[in-house]
């Protein structure tokens, strides 16, 4: 399996390659020439096992081949349930039950793992994981570069625009694990981190790696579990399951789409945006137009230019082809806050506000008279955003114990200017 760059500019390369780099060396995202099919389609295996069968095309050159097992059972080691809802044919796929209860676990881990393997073991300075976050890309991939060696983390995140838990669980790590906070939005944070990963000088003096969404290491991973999940759907009911997906940079979304071009049983592809609605607008008929990031109380997904949808475009041959592959709805606060206040009543949940919009979405689909089965995708856990939550539905919610456990921490964090030289300066003196 060969690997190219959405903006055309290189040759042909490995996965290897492509995991190592990040981003490719003509500005573009790594894509996978062609899409496998994938053969064996069972239910009943784990979803480290699904993981390994879904991910071993992708690396069927890779010098990894031979420890994807491996690598699948360390990353995929917590359960990814899907739950019936209140509603018959409503469920809930939590992705929140790893070390920061967020699915972003499930990625970051598979991908330090497998930098570790790609690492040169002759080489003597660390690699600085560059991340740019809106809030829990930081805290996985911290969580998993913590201590390991070879390696060193940088997390970049916009001050004042993550809750306090999430700052909290971005700078308890310690160690190898720096937190900045930029002054400035979370796109700010991912344009210095794209252009010091474009910056040869830097990259002489400090070996840098990616795990941003951007990275072909995040988007692969993440198909294993709507693979798992539509499989034992299937085993059991017999039809394809349809997917609601909260989104912000399209990384999660676009795994799910890849999912089922590579032939499992996924039905429809459905994005849920908060106010930040380029997205929805695109699928709605208007031009693709970027737009400066709006905050709203699904910080995660406070996204104004998705990356990834560069990479949904190379994908097909034109717009009106495109916008047939899935649909997006925008959901405001306001809406965020009363379908959290419902929801233990209507769906017997407790949602965070980025799960919130894709239940709100759930709703919009049955009131228009769906009644295909859906699984909304459940993002983070609520207790991480519990400053939101627990005023709405009235009651304490209790943090899993991985988070309970990174909240008594101390935690602290450099302030940075939202620029290149500020950032190079920082990672030379690290
Ligand atoms: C990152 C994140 C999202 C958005 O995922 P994308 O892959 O960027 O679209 C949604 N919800 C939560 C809780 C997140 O952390």
């Amino acid at each position: 399996m060969k690997f190219v760059s959405t903006r055309g500019g290189i040759a042909p390369t490995s996965l290897d390659i492509a995991l190592a780099a990040g981003l490719a060396p003509d500005g573009g995202l790594y894509v996978p020439a062609h899409i496998p099919q994938l053969a064996v389609q069972h239910a009943g295996a784990t979803l480290a096992d699904t993981a390994t069968t879904v991910l071993a095309p992708w690396f069927a050159e890779s010098k990894l081949q031979s420890q994807l097992a491996e690598l699948c059972k360390n990353a995929y080691d917590f359960p990814a349930p899907l739950r019936s809802l209140s509603m018959p044919n409503d469920h809930l796929l939590e992705l929140f039950h790893g070390p920061t209860a967020a699915f972003k676990d499930y990625a970051a881990r598979f991908l330090a793992g497998c930098l570790s393997h790609l690492r040169d073991p002759a080489a003597t300075i660390p690699t600085t994981i560059l991340v740019a976050t809106s809030g829990d890309t930081g805290a996985a991939v911290g969580a998993a570069f913590h201590r390991r060696e070879g390696f060193s983390v940088a997390i970049l995140y916009p001050d004042g625009r993550v809750s306090p838990r999430q700052a909290h669980g971005l700078g308890c790590f310690g160690d190898n694990v720096h937190a900045y906070r930029v002054d400035g939005s979370f796109d700010d944070c991912q344009r210095v981190v794209k252009q010091a990963l474009t910056d040869i000088d830097l990259r002489t003096r400090v070996p840098l790696g990616s795990a941003n969404s951007i990275s072909l290491g995040r988007l692969l991973p993440q198909t294993a579990y709507y693979a798992h999940a539509a499989l034992e759907f299937r085993a059991r009911h017999g039809v394809p399951l349809n997917f609601i997906i909260p989104t912000g940079n399209l990384g999660n979304a676009l795994a799910c789409w890849l999912a089922k071009r590579m032939g499992l049983p996924i039905g429809g592809i459905v994005l849920a945006s908060n106010a930040n609605d380029v997205l929805p607008r695109y699928f709605g008929g208007d031009e693709y137009a970027p737009h400066a990031t709006i905050a709203t109380l699904a910080n995660a997904m406070d996204v104004g230019a998705p990356s990834n949808f560069e990479r949904l475009r190379w994908w097909h041959h034109d717009d009106s082809e495109l916008r047939t592959s899935m649909r997006a709805f925008s959901v405001d606060d306001a809406t965020i806050r009363d379908t959290i206040r419902h929801a233990p009543d209507r769906h017997g949940v407790v949602p965070c506000p980025h799960t919130a919009t894709a239940l709100h979405v759930l709703e919009r689909l049955r009131a228009d008279g769906d009644i295909r089965p859906w699984a909304v995708v459940a993002t983070a856990h609520p207790a991480k955003f519990e400053t939101i939550v627990e005023p709405l539905v009235g009651h304490p919610v209790d943090p899993p114990p991985a988070l309970a456990a990174a909240l008594a921490l101390p935690a602290t964090s450099t302030p940075l200017e939202a620029d290149i030289a500020a950032l190079r300066s920082a990672l030379q003196q690290e």
